[in-house]
């Protein structure tokens, strides 16, 4: 199976939490044989924890199913670029590989990976919207829930820093 097809199903989750009113992310995470071990959505809102982001509860899933030994060759895919919290946990977590849809602009956390000795060893792989229909879907369907929440200013980089 290819990038697109699993993001596809990180869109499916996405729309889950989109219809829940949840900030609409997604997120699969595919074992070395190509098998979906776990798929979750954001519930932020539904668990009133901020911690709750699709990535977390995705890589606790797959922990569950799988145990931890097996994650270097696992590869985890959401519709967004993941936060600083949640691309820290797939680097803790020694996930080999990350696929994200689209970009995000605004927190720029795959900078991270490059910000410490330490991270740069850990040698998580990156593969960055792989897809361009794929990327204006996932764009799209983020770019709804920040402008319906009057919050246009998150999907835009933020002046003056760096
Ligand atoms: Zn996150």
């Amino acid at each position: 199976m290819s990038h697109s097809f699993y993001l596809r199903q990180a869109i499916a989750q996405a729309i889950k939490a989109q219809s829940e009113g949840q900030n609409p992310i997604g997120c699969v995470i595919v074992d070395e044989g190509g098998a979906i071990i776990a798929q979750a959505h954001n519930e932020v809102s539904k668990r009133n924890d901020r911690t709750a982001h699709a990535e977390m509860l995705a890589i606790q899933k797959a922990i569950r199913a799988a145990g931890n030994d097996s994650a270097r060759g696992w590869t985890l895919y959401t519709t967004i670029e993941p936060c600083i919290m949640c691309l820290s946990t797939i680097v803790m977590s020694h996930i080999g590989t990350v696929v994200w849809g689209a970009e995000d602009r605004h927190m720029e956390a795959h900078k991270l990976l490059t910000a410490t000795a330490y991270m740069r060893t850990r040698r998580l792989v990156t593969i960055a919207c792989p897809d361009a229909d794929i990327e204006r879907e996932c764009e799209r369907i983020n770019s709804e829930y920040w402008t319906s929440m009057g919050r246009p200013d998150v999907l835009r980089p933020i002046e003056g820093e760096d």
